[in-house]
């Protein structure tokens, strides 16, 4: 408590010789933010109807519970994988400069939408012993000097005070996925991820985090070697969908 108001006290001075500004444009904000209202209403938000599993949006007023044909049509290994916004506009454009353009500072912007999702319904309650993020291949990793799903899940951690473990590691270094189909992308995903060693997930609920879900691929895979190694649950948040 005593840190928590120190930090406080500290976020308030720095705001006073730092007046907060918007991330994209510049303008003055409120501190705690990191958008104008003018920036932030170009961020697409996902609403329903959309699929109760992978958040996938449907056109239409569909207003009872329903999965997509993409999850009807095959094995999703999580319990549900949640965004909150779409990835498309701005939260494209943050998202790449981030992640592609070693603006590393965007995280804060980025953990800001991956926190929108965990106030969705399907995870808002949920109690989760540990924060995994998806693993890039070490090869990867090293190009880029970071993994982005790290990054977020360390911002996400001390405020859900859940600890984020890097459990899993990627073994093979996958060739990129957008040009690939879905039934190609499991294919190349298949024994793509392993727990790292003296890894121990049993009776586990865990919260599986990553930048952008495009279809599902890599969280459902990396969920099957959670669960096939013990975990009880495995919901995923990320800061947008594809
Ligand atoms: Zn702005
Ligand atoms: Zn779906």
């Amino acid at each position: 408590m005593i840190a928590q108001a120190k930090s406080e006290a500290l976020g308030a001075l720095v705001s006073l010789l730092y007046p907060p500004v918007c991330t994209i444009c510049g303008a003055n904000i409120r501190s705690g933010q990191y958008l104008c209202a003018q920036c932030e209403s170009k961020a697409v938000r996902i609403v329903a109807p959309f699929c109760q599993k992978c958040t996938e949006p449907f056109q239409g007023a569909i207003t009872n519970t329903f999965t997509c044909a993409n999850c009807a049509h095959r094995t999703i290994h999580f319990d549900a994988a949640v965004a909150a916004y779409r990835g498309r506009g701005l939260v494209r454009e943050i998202i790449h400069r981030f992640k592609y353009g070693r603006q590393i500072y965007l995280r804060h912007l980025v953990a800001h939408w991956l926190r929108a999702a965990l106030d969705d319904e399907r995870l808002r309650d949920r109690r989760f012993d540990v924060i995994v993020p998806v693993p890039l291949h070490s090869t990867r990793q090293r190009e880029r000097g970071f993994n982005q799903a790290s990054l977020l899940a360390e911002l996400l951690s001390p405020e859900i005070s859940v600890p984020s473990k890097p459990l899993l590691e990627r073994i093979r270094h996958t060739t990129t996925q957008t040009a690939l189909d879905r039934a190609e992308r499991m294919k190349n995903l298949h024994n793509a991820f392993r727990l790292r060693k003296r890894v121990n997930v049993r009776d586990l609920r865990v919260l599986l985090v990553d930048d952008v879900l495009t279809t599902g691929s890599t969280l459902s895979e990396c969920a099957r070697v959670l669960k096939r190694a013990g975990a009880i649950s495995v919901h995923a948040a990320t800061a947008a969908r594809a």
